[in-house]
C-alpha cells in the first residue's frame, strides 16, 4: 500500500486528489490530511479515508477538530509547526496543494524525507525554485509538477532531451475579463474576477487568471521546473483551454499537450508517474469541439506578463519579492482598498523598491532568507497600499 499525504485537503486540487485516492480503497494507506480553517471537511475525509492524522492551520481551531474527530482513532494537531511536522512523517506520495508561500515549508519537509512531491503549489518553484530541486536531489525525494501546463510540459519532454528544446510555450484561458474593454478593466469587482469563464478553481487564483499573475507565476515556475532560458518561454491565449501546453524542438516540431480542463488528469499523471493509468476524466471529441482558437498574451491588458519577464532575468530572490507582493496586492484588491488594474503598480513598486537590497540577489537561495524577503516585501507593500 502506498503511504499517501495530502497538504491543502480541503481545498480545490486536494479535494480533486482525494476523489482519486478514494477511488482505490486499498491501494493507499492516508498518512496525513492537512487544511486551513475548514475543519468539518477535514474532519470528514479524515475520517472517511481513515487518516493517521488530521492537522488544521488555523490553531484556534484545534478544540474544534478533536470534537469533530472524536471516537475515530484520527489524530487531530493544529498550527503552522504541526502542519510541517504532518509533512515530515514518512510517505511515498505527497500533495503539496496549499495555497501561497505557506505552502514552501511544508513542501520541503516532505521532500527532506525522501518522498515524491506532486508540486500544485506553483509558489514554491517561484520562491525558491533552486532550493525546491536541490532539497529533492540531496534527499533522493522526487518533484513533479501538478500545474497543468507543467504537467503537460513534462510530459511532452519524456524521452526527450531538453538541450533540443526550442522554445515552450503555455497557454492561458485569458481568465474573466478576456473579452472586456480594456478602459473597463479598472471599475472591475473582486466577484467579476472570481468567475472564471472555463472552470471553479480557489478564489484567489481565478483571481489570478483574470490579471494573468497566475500565468506570471508560471512563467517564472516553468524556467524553474526545466531550467530553460527565460527568452524561450513564452505564454499564448487560448480561451479553449484545451492544450495546455507546447513544447517546440529543433526540428520546429511542435507537441502539443491536450485534454478536458480537468485537474484530476495532471494530478493522476503525477500519482502514478511513472506508470499511465485509467482516469476519471472526460474525452475529447475534436470534432464536435470544431475548432481551437489562439490570440497573442498582450502585455498592455495583462502587464503581469511583462513583469515576469523582469523576475525571471533578476533571478536571486526576485521570484519570493514578487510572490509576496502579488498576495499582498491581491488581498488588497479583495479588501476593496485598490483597483484591480492597480495591483501590478503595487508588484512593480515594490520591485523596484526591493531590487538593491542586499542579499536579495543571491544564489544559495535558503528557507531563512525566503521568508525573509518574502516578509519585506508584504510589509513594503502593506506602505504602498496604504500610500495610495
Ligand atoms: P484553494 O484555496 O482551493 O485551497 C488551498 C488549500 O490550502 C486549502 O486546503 C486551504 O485550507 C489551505 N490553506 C490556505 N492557507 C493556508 C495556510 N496559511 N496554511 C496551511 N494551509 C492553508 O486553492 P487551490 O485552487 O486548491 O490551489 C492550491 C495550489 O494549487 C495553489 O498554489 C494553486 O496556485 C495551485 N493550482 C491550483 C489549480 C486549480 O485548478 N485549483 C491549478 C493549478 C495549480
Ligand atoms: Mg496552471
Amino acid at each position: 500500500m502506498r503511504r499517501v499525504t495530502v497538504l491543502g485537503a480541503t481545498g480545490s486540487i486536494g479535494q480533486n486528489t482525494l476523489d482519486l485516492i478514494a477511488r482505490a480503497p486499498g491501494a493507499y494507506r492516508v498518512v496525513a490530511l492537512t487544511g486551513g480553517r475548514n475543519v468539518a471537511q477535514l474532519a470528514a475525509d479524515a475520517r472517511r479515508l481513515q487518516a493517521e492524522i488530521a492537522v488544521i492551520a488555523d490553531e484556534t481551531r484545534l478544540d474544534d477538530l478533536r470534537q469533530a474527530l472524536d471516537g475515530s482513532g484520527v489524530a487531530a494537531a493544529a498550527g503552522r509547526a504541526a502542519v510541517i511536522e504532518a509533512a515530515s512523517r514518512p510517505a511515498d506520495w505527497v500533495m503539496s496543494a496549499i495555497v501561497g508561500a505557506a505552502g514552501l515549508a511544508p513542501g520541503l519537509a516532505a521532500l527532506e524525507q525522501g518522498a515524491t512531491l506532486a508540486l500544485a503549489n506553483k509558489e514554491s518553484m517561484v520562491c525558491a525554485g533552486p532550493l525546491m530541486l536541490a532539497t529533492a536531489r540531496r534527499h533522493g525525494g522526487t518533484l513533479l509538477p501538478v500545474d497543468s501546463e507543467h504537467s503537460a510540459v513534462f510530459q511532452a519532454l519524456v524521452g526527450e532531451d531538453i538541450a533540443t528544446v526550442e522554445r515552450i510555450v503555455i497557454t492561458a484561458s485569458g481568465g474573466a475579463f478576456r473579452d472586456w474593454p480594456l478602459e473597463q478593466l479598472a471599475e472591475a469587482t473582486p466577484e467579476q474576477a472570481a468567475t472564471h469563464p472555463n472552470w471553479d478553481m480557489g478564489q484567489r487564483i481565478t483571481i489570478d487568471s483574470a490579471s494573468m499573475f497566475n500565468k506570471a507565476l508560471e512563467l517564472i515556475e516553468t524556467k524553474e521546473f526545466f531550467g530553460v532560458d527565460p527568452a524561450r518561454i513564452e505564454a499564448v491565449v487560448h480561451p479553449e483551454s484545451l492544450i495546455h501546453a507546447l513544447v517546440g524542438f529543433c526540428d520546429g516540431a511542435l507537441m502539443a499537450h491536450v485534454g478536458p480542463h480537468d485537474m484530476r488528469h495532471a494530478i493522476g499523471y503525477a500519482l502514478h508517474h511513472p506508470d499511465r493509468r485509467p482516469l476519471p476524466v472526460a474525452r475529447l471529441d475534436l470534432a464536435a469541439l470544431g475548432q481551437l482558437t489562439f490570440r497573442p498574451a498582450c502585455e498592455v491588458r495583462w502587464p503581469a506578463l511583462r513583469l515576469a519577464r523582469e523576475v525571471m532575468q533578476t533571478g536571486g530572490l526576485a521570484g519570493a519579492v514578487f510572490n509576496a507582493a502579488k498576495e499582498t496586492a491581491l488581498d488588497a484588491f479583495i479588501a476593496r482598498r485598490i483597483r484591480f488594474t492597480e495591483m501590478t503598480g503595487v508588484v512593480e513598486a515594490v520591485l523596484t523598491r526591493l531590487s538593491a537590497h542586499p542579499g536579495h540577489n543571491v544564489d544559495d537561495i535558503t528557507l531563512d532568507k525566503v521568508v525573509e524577503a518574502d516578509h519585506l516585501a508584504r510589509v513594503t507593500a502593506q506602505e504602498i497600499v496604504q500610500s495610495r
